[in-house]
């Protein structure tokens, strides 16, 4: 498999951790309990805010994933066959896990990740959100069936799971993207193995030990740390039956050619480039904050972020300028600090790369009306930040047009009408969230209709469906057909099995 260059926080250690230092090394959860992974390189987890080591991660082997894919399989059996009431029960209790370590979890998202401790409050939230829909297994597995198909036969529709799956997680919402998958396949009944981003382990080691308290059968739930070996081998492994995917738009179409082409079940999710439509007739002074937050929450890490602001004729220069004023206002910081609004980035790595987008929107002649490239924070001297920084006369092909940044710049694009903001959209790859910004109905129901991107706001900043809606986009950021939670997570998880009947 090709190996796209993707800026990673977790820089390579020692070959093997070093003994006596203070620095947890992570183990694997396989068939029930903790084990060391038989990993040869292990890479360091850092506190992007700190830029210190937090912890060593296992780039597990092909021969980890074989253990827990085998420790799956076994607990398939009495799994599967395992009341749906009584597997509901167990993500009630996971629920209650994650309340009352509410609190706890949100600080390791934000001391692993950098997002603000708000940010990583809404993301522990969400992910609860996704554990008690799954609570509502037993009713959204019912089938259906019809009486006298043709005269004295019965046909009924029974769902049932499909085996072993596995969920590959990227870097930016480390608690909650697994729980996009986990609580839904293990109510289904299937067994399930997590792969979480080798950059951001912590939230999911957690997670599990709260899951050990949940009557969860060993091999149930499993946990694998690594990178692209494990990736690989969750792909190619005939023992696993469906994949999730969410990651960048070259490795999930990856992910989505290999383990399709194994024959499997996959959901991929890719990247995004996001386009926000500023209207005339918008109301500005409730509009920016909320596009503010769209551009710049997350420190612009999000794939629902917003980032090409298309404004309509007479919009441009007073949406502009309101974004200047509002990102300007923000307060860069370790996101553990009271009164931060914007943390670090992900990585050093990262950071130079988000920089390097800003000499290039320089170069290509972009007007770069807020520079955020140089701000530091005085008493985090080492840790990965970078400033909001806003582009004006932004064109759609110029690289900050065109390619996702994945950090805080904003790049302003003046259009016209409704009509080339929609034109401006369509040409582009990338179909993951849009938004509108207007007072006119009729414009909104237009976008809506005409939106390349699956997931659309009228006057919202961030269109994430919540657990019960389908989750996911179109074009190069999904690959695949049933989306994310929702309904969808119980097709995904599950076959329909169709028996027709007739008694002599
Ligand atoms: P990434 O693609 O680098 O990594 C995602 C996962 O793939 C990780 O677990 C990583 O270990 C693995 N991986 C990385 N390179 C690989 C390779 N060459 N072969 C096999 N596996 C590999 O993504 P990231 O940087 O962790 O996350 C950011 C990206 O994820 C952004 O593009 C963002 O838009 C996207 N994302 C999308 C959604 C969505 O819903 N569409 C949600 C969150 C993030």
């Amino acid at each position: 498999m090709p190996d796209p260059t993707l800026a990673s926080k977790a820089s390579k250690g020692p070959l093997r951790p070093q003994t006596g230092e203070d620095v947890p090394l992570l183990q694997n959860f396989i068939g029930g309990r903790w084990v060391p992974s038989t990993a040869t390189q292990w890479l360091d987890v850092h506190n992007p805010a700190k830029g210190t080591v937090i912890a060593r991660t296992p780039l597990s082997t092909g021969r980890d994933l074989d253990a827990a894919v085998t420790a799956a399989r076994q607990a398939f059996a009495g799994w599967s066959e395992t009341p749906p009431v009584i597997r509901a029960r167990t993500m009630f209790k996971f629920k209650a896990q994650l309340e009352t370590h509410f609190e706890e979890l949100a600080r390791i998202v934000t001391t692993e990740h950098g997002k603000t401790l708000d940010e990583a409050r809404g993301s522990v939230r969400r992910g609860i959100e996704c554990v008690e829909v799954a609570c509502g297994g037993p009713s959204m597995l019912m089938g259906y069936g019809l009486e006298n198909i043709a005269t004295s036969i019965d046909c009924t529709v029974m769902r049932q799971p499909i085996g072993v799956c596995a969920a590959i997680a990227p870097f930016n919402f480390p608690a909650m993207v697994p729980l996009w998958f986990l609580p839904f396949a293990v109510v289904c009944g299937n067994t399930f193995i997590v792969k979480p981003s080798e950059q951001v382990p912590l939230s999911q080691r957690r997670m599990f030990e709260l899951l050990e308290q949940c009557d969860l059968p060993p091999g149930v739930i499993n946990l694998v740390n690594g990178g692209r070996e494990v990736v690989e081998a969750i792909c190619d492994h005939p023992g696993i039956k469906a994949v999730s995917f969410v990651g960048s738009t070259p490795v999930a179409r990856l992910v989505y050619q290999r383990a399709s082409h194994a024959g499997k079940r996959v959901q991929s999710l890719g990247g995004a480039k996001n386009f926000v439509i500023v209207m005339p007739d918008a109301d500005l002074d409730r509009g920016i904050p909320i596009i503010t937050e769209s551009f710049y929450g997350c420190a612009g890490e999000r794939c629902l972020a917003g980032s090409v602001l298309l404004t309509v004729g007479s919009a441009h220069q007073p949406a502009r300028d309101m974004l200047i004023d509002a990102a300007r206002a923000l307060k860069v910081g370790d996101g553990l600090e009271p009164g931060v609004t914007m943390g670090p980035v992900i990585s050093a790595p990262h950071r130079d790369k988000v920089r390097g987008y800003v000499d290039r929107g320089v170069s290509d002649g972009a007007t770069l009306a807020l520079d955020g490239r140089d701000l530091e924070v005085d008493d985090r001297p080492d840790g990965y930040f970078i400033g909001p920084s806003v582009f004006d006369r932004v064109a759609p092909e110029m690289v900050i047009g065109r390619e996702e940044i994945f950090g805080p710049v904003a790049s302003v694009c003046p259009v016209g009408s409704l009509d080339e903001a929609i034109r401006v959209m369509e040409r582009h790859p990338n179909a993951n969230a849009t938004s509108i910004f207007t007072s006119s109905g009729k414009a909104a129901r237009e976008f809506s209709h005409k939106a390349t991107a699956s997931m659309v706001g009228v006057n919202i900043g961030v269109a994430a469906p919540m657990a019960y809606f389908p989750f996911g986009g179109a074009r190069d950021s999904f690959f695949g057909d049933l989306k994310v939670h929702g309904r969808d997570a119980f097709d995904f998880y599950t076959d329909k099995k169709v028996t027709i009947t007739r008694w002599f």
